[in-house]
């Protein structure tokens, strides 16, 4: 008998997962489906490569069904003509099922795309079900307007849900990502189509099942793997797709406002990639706290965090100290078996991504820049995907590695003199995502916070994090906002009513 969530105990789970098989078939109409023509790709595990399934290889033919499948669903209104008090019913139970289900849901997560197998299980799993239940819970909270016109008219200003969603999603956090699209947008009535990254389809597969599970009615939500140039593209260029909320790469999120520009003209909302600026002045007291958020925060779910502060600009007088408290930190870091409770930093989603980042590192060398731990791959013996936690000294804000995404965990470190040097060098960057600023002085705290453009500005702080608070960026890191009641704005249209009221 293994230790509950003993590195035994997962990996015994993970054997009889594997022994059952995996279902990695499409969810079109509320039934598993395989592709159209029967294709299919590999599902490649990247902590040892072993195949966990072999996932349906979604093509236009299969968008086209799931949208037909979303378009019926919501024409004949048997989710969007619920009351939102019985939607929030179905989306409590679906939160409640997903939470019974955390342990498997964990285990794909991590089987999948890497992470360590604690924070799919304490924060993934639970992360993406509160924001299913938040939205759940708000949906009858939410009140329309009339607008104050004169007398001789009423004007309603109602939301309506959008129609048919199309969100796109990454591999970095695969079921919170979907449940930031799933939420507002099942919440306020919309059908969806969910296209999951082919790095990790598994998860959003299990979802949607747990969803019909729930209450959620067949249709409703459809979700259709499959690489991003075939099912991807579809679905950003299909006529009958009213909204795209998509989570990526910044260049994908191009592709996304021009596939829209040459159909019907949808609307996009893009949240996209950054390359955030973690600020630490000389007075502030606590450098062991921040060094030990800035290392936390970095390092965390492998550096493949679209918010990570991979720049950390530190004011000269206290670089060295501060750095030398960073470098302490790395050890705990130590990539290792994702399956084993202890682990802090697992496994990269995939080779490719870990020659993505073993790229720029040689980059960051050939630039000049030092490189004061980490720089390689590590137990290339498991067959899986480990790059040690790197950090880099003596970087220039114009090097690849300062102006970059990596998406792995490696660390730039740049230096400042003044508070204008810092500004200057926190926004010279296309990125305009997340920034930190660690101060005791109030005034710069607010003036560096107000100078700084970016979506979210972290004072003293990096980790605070809910779905009560919008998340997005500025510039090419995206427009609109997930989370919060503000991401109804994505998936709902404004209509007016003008009525006129004959006077007596
Ligand atoms: P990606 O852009 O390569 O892929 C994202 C999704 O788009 C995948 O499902 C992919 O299959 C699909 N896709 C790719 N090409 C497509 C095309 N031509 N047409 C339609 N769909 C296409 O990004 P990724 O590597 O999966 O994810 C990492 C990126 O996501 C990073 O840049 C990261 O910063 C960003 N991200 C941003 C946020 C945020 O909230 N701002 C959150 C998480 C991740």
């Amino acid at each position: 008998m293994n230790a509950p969530f003993s590195r035994d105990f997962w990996h015994a789970r993970a054997a009889e997962l594997l022994a059952r098989g995996i279902d990695g078939r499409m969810w079109i109409d509320g039934r598993r489906e395989d592709a159209a023509d029967g294709q299919c790709f590999d599902c490649i595990s990247p902590l040892d490569g072993r195949v966990l399934t072999r996932v349906a290889r979604g093509q236009a033919a299969d968008i086209d069904r799931a949208v037909a499948s979303a378009r019926a669903a919501f024409v004949d209104r048997r989710w969007a003509g619920k009351s939102p008090a019985a939607r929030k019913k179905v989306l409590q139970d679906f939160a409640a099922a997903m939470r019974a289900a955390r342990e498997e849901l964990a285990l794909l997560e991590t089987l999948d795309m890497g992470k360590p197998i604690q924070h799919s299980l304490s924060a993934d799993v639970p992360g993406a079900a509160r924001c299913i239940q938040w939205y759940g819970e708000a949906v009858d909270k939410v009140y329309d307007e009339i607008a104050p016109t004169a007398d001789s008219a009423l004007a309603l200003v109602t939301r309506e849900p959008a129609g048919v969603v199309g969100a796109i999603v990454p591999w970095n956090y695969p079921m919170l990502m979907a449940a930031w699209k799933l939420g507002p947008a099942l919440a306020a009535g919309n059908s969806v189509v969910l296209k999951p990254s082919e790095k990790s389809p598994l998860t959003a597969l299990r979802m949607a099942e747990l969803a019909l599970e729930a209450g959620l009615p067949p249709g409703v939500l459809n979700v259709v793997p499959g690489y991003g140039y075939e099912a991807g593209e579809a679905l950003a260029l299909h006529l009958d797709v009213d909204v795209i909320g998509f989570t990526g790469s910044t260049r994908t999120g191009r592709r996304m406002l021009e596939c829209a520009g040459r159909s019907n003209l949808k609307r996009v909302y893009n949240e996209l990639g950054g390359k955030s600026a973690n600020i630490v002045f000389a007075d502030f007291d606590d450098l062991d706290g921040a060094a030990a958020t800035a290392a936390g925060s970095m390092f965390y779910n492998q550096g493949e965090s679209c918010n990570a502060p991979s720049r950390l600009l530190l004011q000269e007088d206290i670089a060295d100290a501060f750095l030398e408290k960073l470098l302490a930190q790395v050890p705990q870091y130590a990539p290792g078996d994702p399956l084993d409770p202890q682990t802090q930093l697992g496994a990269l989603v995939d080779a490719t991504q870990t020659q993505t980042v073993l790229g720029y590192i040689a980059s960051g060398l050939a630039e000049g820049a030092q490189c004061l731990v980490g720089g390689t791959r590590v137990l290339e013996h498991t067959g899986g995907q480990f790059v040690a936690p790197t950090v880099f000294d003596k970087v220039h804000n114009r090097m690849k590695i300062a102006q970059e995404e990596i998406f792995g965990p490696v660390l730039a470190v740049l230096r400042f003199r003044t508070e204008e040097e810092a500004i200057a060098i926190a926004n010279d960057s296309t990125y305009g995502l997340h920034a930190a600023v660690w101060t005791r002085n109030l005034d710069r705290a607010v003036r560096v916070s107000r100078a700084l453009h970016a979506g979210t500005v972290h004072v003293n702080q990096y980790d605070e994090d809910d779905i009560t608070v919008p998340f997005g960026g500025v510039k090419q890191s995206g427009n609109g906002r997930d989370k919060s009641l503000h991401a109804f704005d994505k998936y709902t249209e404004l209509k007016t009513t003008w009525m006129r009221i004959a006077p007596r």
